[in-house]
């Protein structure tokens, strides 16, 4: 059973780039493009092992996405990293209050991103295919 990312992005070019990465890698990959997709997406059952979370979203931000998942007993533990265009020290701790396992800073190395995909699906025991 190959692992799952559900990248939460409404930046096409990025999906595209992170999806193209990700399946190379052997991940089984789908995205949303916005917060409130993303949660209709988990409520209908879609379960991912690791989350991607932009934090600039159309509707509501990543760190309120993160918030809700973690109120939520099915998605307390699932890995997040959060993605964000600002460096700002309080962006980062907001993602951390909010529950966030880690963050990757825009622009990223696409490289650099799966492996800590890659790690934090090690941690939650998942491992993508072969
Ligand atoms: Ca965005």
């Amino acid at each position: 059973m190959g692992a799952l990312v559900l990248h939460v992005e409404d930046e096409l070019d990025i999906v595209a780039a992170v999806e193209y990465g990700l399946r190379r890698a052997g991940f089984d990959t789908c995205f949303a493009t916005s917060g409130a997709d993303a949660l209709t997406m988990l409520e209908g059952g879609v379960a991912p092992d690791v989350v991607l979370l932009d934090v600039m979203l159309p509707d509501l931000s990543g760190i309120e996405v993160c918030r809700r998942l973690r109120a939520d007993s099915a998605w307390r533990d699932v890995p997040i990293v959060m993605l964000t265009a600002r460096t700002e020290e309080n962006d980062r701790v907001a993602g951390f209050e909010a529950g966030a396992d880690d963050y990757v800073v825009k622009p990223f190395s696409v490289r650099e991103l799966i492996c800590r995909v890659r790690a934090h699906a090690r941690r939650a025991g998942k491992e993508p295919a072969a």
